[in-house]
């Protein structure tokens, strides 16, 4: 009985490299790895021998036995991908990249964020003898859109978060918690330390939509509703009016799905994960309805992933309806539509033509482009022009027909945008670090700038999955590690012990990974068993989590810290 890739797919690789038959793809060095949406495991190759079941970070793979019937879908669409393949053509095995080699001991490296492309990077750098990666991140929690931007619905995908324990537990990892870059040590600093600075600190900010009302009361967007619901500190007090029936996404990536399936989730659902204390609690006094998902294209240029959709189309608290002209729209992009496309259509066609009464609905929409945010003191609705599309190229263009929906909360869901941080590259354009293959340029179409690289989001842009960071990463060390090894970095003017003790001297409640470690076993404990954690919603409260059972001797204070660390 074959394995099978199913919905939690983070597209890390791992698998790849654990199967002895090279049964799953496509793998990272294949054409199609960055635009795919999902691994795919060739069930006439399998051997059955689970080796991807361990490697997997996300628990996304099952043997096809053990699959829940709203997962038996995963079996076609896995075999799909292997219609016209022969598997006497693919090689034994897929093809490692070998983990680059240091040739001199003492690369020192400071990791700028502490998300998912940060954690594969120290990883990478860790599996060399003698180096040393130090980890800044301006939260006292580490892990970045893995705890802040996962919807605290999608447990399994959270559980990479155990391999990130792992790394951050490894010898020649510190972290630099509560500590940002930029305000509490400077990018010029931070060479001075190390050898090298990789800069992962993602996209914080979300696209701006330029449109009338955009700014008026109870319009917002869905990465400030993703960082409150997940128990960001910075949006403990955020709040959001969910007092009218209906609330409007425009976008329809997979961060329009997770808002419009929490938005209507069942409360006493939500309350078994480790959803912030505060968003539930407004959730439950919520008297939203209809979340209507409006997409500027079409349905086969849907932003949403497979995986993802087929999650909403078997989403037990609320309906999910396709109606009138987007049916169509749907059927007639079906023709001419193959692979993981022709199976996202196949699954909208199967979305309900109506709510169900005294269901909440979540309704997709297709080619209408937002124009106005209605209202005068506050969101009553939202204009849009429907779009007319050349189905070949999906290119739109605006007609002269306007539709109103009336709605009290718009959330603008049309991707996250990074930004410039102190005396570091940026390109205003992309919203990322200009780079070439993760050497950071000192300007767009510059020069490469000496000791300093970029990885994951502010590297390549708002795309791809968690697991996407890993071969991204993969790349930067290498560059970072060729460079070293050619005695392109110039050697740290201040020994390790000294950051130690600069920080102390800045940051009084610097956390490190000792301390996450307390925070991340006080939140567990206060789950109690029936929740993965319940998060502490506030620095403060992360930092007195940080404190507590520290042991005796170790200070406790900024001061005491800054004496010890000077002392070393
Ligand atoms: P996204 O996938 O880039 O989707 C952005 C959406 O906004 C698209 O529908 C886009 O339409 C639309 N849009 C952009 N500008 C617009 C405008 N001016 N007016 C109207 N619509 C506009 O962004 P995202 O949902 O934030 O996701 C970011 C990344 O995180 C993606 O790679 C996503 O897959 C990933 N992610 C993954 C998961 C998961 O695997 N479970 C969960 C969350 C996020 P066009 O296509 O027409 O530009």
């Amino acid at each position: 009985m074959p394995h099978v890739v199913t919905q939690s797919c983070c597209s890390d690789g791992s698998c790849v490299f654990a199967c002895p038959v090279n049964c799953i793809h496509p793998t990272p060095d294949e054409p199609d790895f960055l635009t795919a949406e999902m691994l795919h495991i060739d069930p006439a190759a399998c051997v059955d021998c689970g080796a991807c079941v361990s490697a997997c970070p996300v628990d996304a793979i099952a043997p096809q036995s053990r699959l829940r019937p709203d997962q038996q879908i995963f079996v076609p669409i896995n075999a799909a991908y292997y219609a016209d393949d022969d598997a006497t053509m693919r090689p034994w095995l897929a093809p490692v990249t070998p983990a680059p080699v240091v040739t001199d001991r003492g690369l020192r490296v400071a990791i700028v964020g502490s998300g998912p492309a940060a954690m594969y990077a120290a990883d990478e750098l860790l599996t060399q003898p003698g180096v040393r990666v130090n980890i800044f991140d301006r939260l006292p929690v580490p892990y970045g859109l893995v705890r802040s931007g996962v919807a605290p619905d999608h447990p399994k995908t959270k559980r990479v978060t155990e391999l990130f324990d792992t790394i951050a537990g490894q010898e020649g990892l510190e972290f630099y918690l509560n500590v940002e870059v930029g305000r509490d040590i400077s990018h010029r600093e931070l060479l001075d330390h190390h050898h090298a600075v990789i800069y992962a600190y993602g996209a914080a900010t979300d696209r701006p939509l330029n449109i009338p009302g955009a700014d008026l009361p109870g319009s917002s967007s869905a990465t400030e509703f993703v960082a409150w619901v997940n128990g960001h500190p910075d949006y403990r007090d955020w709040s959001v009016d969910l007092s009218h029936r209906r609330a409007v996404i425009i976008g329809n990536g997979n961060v329009a799905l997770d808002v419009a399936r929490i938005l209507t989730a069942d409360p006493d659902s939500l309350a078994t994960t480790d959803i912030s204390d505060v968003a539930l609690a407004a959730l439950r006094n919520s008297r939203v309805e209809e979340v209507v998902i409006v997409g500027r294209r079409g349905p086969a240029q849907s932003a949403f992933t497979l995986p993802e959709l087929i999650g909403l189309s078997t989403y037990p608290d609320a309906t999910v309806t396709l109606s009138g002209g987007d049916r169509e729209l749907v059927a007639a992009a079906v023709s001419g539509a193959d692979g993981d496309l022709a199976a996202k259509l196949e699954v909208l066609s199967t979305m309900a033509a109506a709510a169900e009464p005294g269901r909440r609905a979540i309704n997709l929409r297709y080619l209408l482009s937002p124009t106005e945010v209605l209202g005068s003191s506050s969101v009553t609705g939202v204009r849009f022009v429907e779009n007319a599309i050349d189905p070949a190229t999906g290119t739109i263009s605006a007609t002269d027909r306007l539709v109103d929906l009336d709605a009290g909360l718009v959330l603008r869901s049309i991707g996250y945008r990074g930004r410039a941080l102190p005396g570091v590259p940026f390109d205003p354009d992309r919203a990322v670090v200009p780079n070439v293959g993760g050497r950071a340029l000192d300007r767009v179409g510059g020069v490469p700038e000496t000791g300093v690289y970029a990885v994951g989001w502010i590297k390549r842009g708002p795309s791809g999955f968690i697991g996407t960071n890993k071969s991204c990463s993969q790349e930067t060390v290498g560059a970072l590690v060729d460079d070293f090894n050619r005695g392109v970095l110039a050697a740290p003017r201040v020994g390790d012990s000294h950051l130690g003790a600069l920080i102390a001297g800045r940051v009084g409640d610097r956390i490190d990974r000792h301390g996450w470690q307390r925070i991340d076993r006080s939140e567990r404990a206060r789950g109690l068993g029936v929740r993965g954690r319940v998060k502490y919603l506030t620095a403060a409260e992360l930092v007195a989590a940080a404190e507590r059972d520290r042991p005796r001797g170790k200070g406790r204070s900024g001061l005491v810290d800054r004496l010890m660390t000077a002392g070393r």
